[in-house]
C-alpha cells in the first residue's frame, strides 16, 4: 500500500511542512504551534492549503 505525504501550508503563518496524510496524532505547525492536521482515524482534517501531494511506495 502506498504511503501518502502532503506538503501543507499552515493556515496561520504560511509555513510549509511535510506531513503524513493519515496521522495517528494531531500534527502541529513547527513555527506557530497551530494544529495543521487533525487526526481523525483516517485522512487528516487539514487547517491550511495543500501545496503538493507526495506518494511514497
Ligand atoms: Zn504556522
Amino acid at each position: 500500500m502506498a504511503r501518502e505525504f502532503l506538503k501543507v501550508e499552515c493556515g496561520e503563518c504560511g509555513n510549509e511542512q511535510k506531513i503524513f496524510s493519515h496521522p495517528s496524532t494531531d500534527v502541529k505547525c513547527l513555527v506557530c504551534n497551530e494544529v495543521i492536521a487533525k487526526s481523525t482515524g483516517g485522512k487528516a482534517e487539514l487547517h491550511g492549503n495543500i501545496i503538493q501531494e507526495l506518494e511514497v511506495e
